[in-house]
């Protein structure tokens, strides 16, 4: 079943400015009905005033969110390479054509009508054929590209400012300014001592599998991951990180796998990983 999401405008931009999550959340239950493979369409309101499509998340999984996430429990994820997001500015307004569709919008203000859990709801395969026709032509938002994730995480492992530069450099229309300083500036700084505390709370455990180079090899080769990552918008935070082996760290950003914090495994579309260990986790939860 598609869905239709009001996307609220200072959310799509921020989502924009710190680096295109591909994702979307919500508190109402109703956002986990979508089928993998469906379409969750967003829209926006523009500056002035207007509706307009703002992207078409082809749906790859569905997670719950930690206990205290601000945005809802809910969260659906877009295949990445399948996708899209409308460039908003000057795109036509599709005011008349959501007021035509089969859900009800009686509010005179449109974006009123979407409030609160309302903000996401069902709609019909005629709707979704609707929607699709006036999204045909759209040109789509070339700010919506994911910075290379892996190589961001070894730069920062290393600390090295001058290596998070470039690969921001290369990419750059897509970063807002505050974004870069943070990731310049700050994230170079903090990890190393992130992931040194992981390793010594794990002694070196692989979190999923619990691999022990330590022992097996006596050298820490398990790697600091970024559960949100950080080119879509996450943060170099304690709780925002796992220790992991490199192959299930490999494995986690090829198969583009998000941790579900319902039951704390690791979505792999055919197949879930269960975090073995979360001790540092279940406190920032709790
Ligand atoms: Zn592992
Ligand atoms: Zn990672």
């Amino acid at each position: 079943m598609p869905l239709l999401y009001y996307w609220r405008r200072d959310n799509y931009r921020k989502d924009l400015d710190y680096g295109a999550s591909y994702h979307l959340n919500q508190g109402n239950p109703v956002m986990h009905e979508v089928e993998t493979g469906d379409s969750l369409w967003a829209f926006t309101r523009t500056a002035d005033g207007r509706y307009v499509l703002a992207a078409e998340l082809i749906v790859q999984a569905k997670t719950m969110n930690r206990p205290d996430f601000r945005y809802g429990d809910y969260r659906v994820w877009g295949d990445v390479d399948r996708s899209r997001y409308f460039r908003v500015e000057g795109a036509p307004s599709v005011e008349r054509i959501i007021r035509f569709l089969s859900i009800r919008t009686e509010a005179q203000v449109l974006g009123r009508s979407f409030q609160g859990h309302a903000a996401v709801r069902k709609i019909t395969d005629d709707d979704h054929r609707i929607l699709r026709e006036a999204a045909r032509d759209l040109p789509l938002e070339p700010r919506a590209r994911i910075l290379p994730e892996e190589k961001l995480e070894a730069a920062l492992i290393m600390g090295d400012r001058s290596s998070v530069e470039q690969l921001v450099h290369e990419e750059k229309p897509g970063v807002a300014e505050e974004r870069k300083q943070y990731l310049y500036e700050e994230a170079p700084q903090r990890n190393p001592n992130l992931v040194g505390r992981l390793q010594n709370l794990y002694e070196g455990h692989c979190q999923i599998c619990w691999w022990d180079p330590v022992s097996e090899y006596g050298e820490p080769l398990c790697e600091g991951h970024h559960i949100q990552w950080l080119s879509r918008g996450g943060d170099d935070d304690f709780d925002n990180l796992m220790l992991v082996c490199p192959n299930h760290h490999r494995a986690i950003h090829r198969c583009d796998a998000p941790l579900d914090w319902g039951d704390m495994a690791y979505d792999f579309g055919d197949h879930r990983e269960v975090v073995a260990m979360d001790r540092h986790l279940e406190e920032a939860g709790a």
